[in-house]
């Protein structure tokens, strides 16, 4: 087999189905990524492209980290793949460690999948199954919030809030209910971090906890930025507030953290920045900063604890992935783990906030900007939308910016910004000086 670098894209790209692809659209006029370092990307024609959303919100640490690439390269050698199922091997132990020394206090446990959605289901199984171990069976509802991205599984979507994601496949989760968005624009239009405080929005869960009753609820699941929807902030409180609602009802609160964890506001995690305990985190990307596939579900001590006694030395839970702790994965977690810790990058997106915000707040008054919204290293851009064609205008701008050097993400008339943790400002600069040339170069 020739060298991965000296294999060229096959003329014919039909047999890969992509995912949320325009598939017909990108193979008409494909746009290809062939390497990555640092910051940068590599396209096929030779350009380099500025990341600016961390491929996926993944590459906290930047690409092409050698520390990341060694480890996995050893641990592959040594030890390629080994069950959890009964069985055990050393490093997902030692990952557990790390990570629960990074989470806020009281996360004792970390239940491993292979993606966000992976972890999101799961959390909502392990919420299901406490409930019903501690005697509380009918508590078999589940709260989301409109908007919401909750990965693909049925238990993401049905709890999730993107009707494109939804109306094709039905909701498999009898029961489910959502709390409406915190987005308000225009009132909110351009504020700066966190919009003030709006207590009826939280308060919207009294009311679905009095039209369900509390007996029949088990957890409430929110992002506590909402980011594959568009960046969407809580106002100030807001997170309390739910926590409040959901622990005078004992309803589990489940913060899913999948973009918002490993630093992306400028604390580990979101349930630091914005102190509010959750009952379950999920989190996935960033955990082995998008090298190898890997997710988890990190869990307070008194649920395992509860599902510890429930399970009367057998099998607690039944519930696990084939390749829960993979150990080329948990290598990898390892390795980024330990940049993040060595280079702190677990809180410079703190350092660079206040620099980021000015940047994305100059695009206020480009051509069809109708809101700009922040927090640590995330930015949303709103678009008018184009008459008649919805979408259209932000995938334009995404085109223009790739052609020009730069990657940023798109989703409706939305762009959204997230890049690596390890940015300079002088690449702030350049990312936005991009933006507003192909905003202001739309129709
Ligand atoms: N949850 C949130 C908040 C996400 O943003 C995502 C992906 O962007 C997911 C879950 C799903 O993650 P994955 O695509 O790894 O399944």
């Amino acid at each position: 087999m020739k060298p991965v670098n000296e294999i060229p894209t096959p003329a014919d790209l039909s047999a890969f189905w992509m995912p949320f692809t325009a598939n017909q659209q990108f193979k008409a006029a494909p746009r290809i990524l062939t390497s990555a370092a640092g910051m940068h990307y590599r396209s096929e024609d030779g350009r380099t492209i500025l990341d600016g959303t961390a491929g996926l919100w993944c590459c906290n640490a930047g690409h092409g980290r050698r520390e990341i690439a060694e480890a996995v390269a050893a641990q592959i050698s040594h030890l390629d793949f080994a069950p959890t199922f009964q069985m055990g091997h050393p490093l997902p132990f030692e990952l557990a460690d790390r990570l629960v020394e990074t989470a806020p206090p009281g996360f004792k446990h970390v239940f491993y999948t292979n993606s966000g959605s992976e972890s999101v289901d799961t959390a909502l199984k392990i919420a299901l199954a406490w409930q019903r171990a501690r005697g509380e069976g009918t508590r078999t509802r589940l709260i989301g919030r409109e908007r919401g991205y909750h990965g693909v599984g049925f238990g993401g979507i049905s709890v999730g809030g993107i009707p494109g994601n939804r109306k094709w496949f039905g909701s498999l989760l009898p029961g489910v209910d959502h709390l409406p968005h915190t987005l308000d624009i225009p009132r909110n239009a351009f504020t700066r971090g966190l919009p003030e405080a709006c207590p009826a929005l939280a308060d919207e869960l009294e009311k679905l906890v009095f039209l369900h009753d509390a007996s029949n609820i088990a957890a409430v699941i929110v992002e506590p930025i909402a980011g594959s929807t568009g960046v969407i902030l809580p106002p100030k409180g807001y997170l309390k507030r739910l926590r409040e609602i959901c622990t005078q009802h004992g309803i589990l609160l489940i913060f899913d953290e999948v973009i918002t964890g490993f630093g992306r506001l400028g604390a580990p995690f979101a349930a630091q920045e914005f102190e509010v305990l959750p009952d379950m985190i999920t989190c996935a990307k960033g955990l082995t900063n998008g090298a190898i596939p890997m997710g988890a579900v990190l869990v307070q001590g008194p649920l395992y604890d509860d599902m510890m006694a429930a399970g009367k030395g057998g099998i607690e839970l039944f519930h696990g992935y084939t390749y829960s702790g993979h150990p080329v994965a948990a290598a990898a977690g390892l390795a980024t783990l330990e940049i993040y810790r060595q280079e702190q990058l677990l809180t410079r997106a703190r350092d660079m906030a206040g620099y980021w915000e000015a940047a994305a707040h100059s695009l206020k008054g480009c051509k069809h900007v109708k809101d700009v919204r922040n927090y640590g290293l995330v930015a949303g851009v709103e678009l008018e939308p184009m008459a008649g064609a919805p979408g259209r205008r932000a995938y334009e701008v995404f085109v223009r910016c790739f052609e020009r050097g730069a990657l940023i993400r798109v989703t409706g008339d939305i762009i959204a910004l997230s890049p690596p943790l390890i940015i300079e400002r002088e690449q702030i600069d350049q990312l936005f000086n991009l933006l507003q040339e192909a905003l202001q170069a739309q129709r």
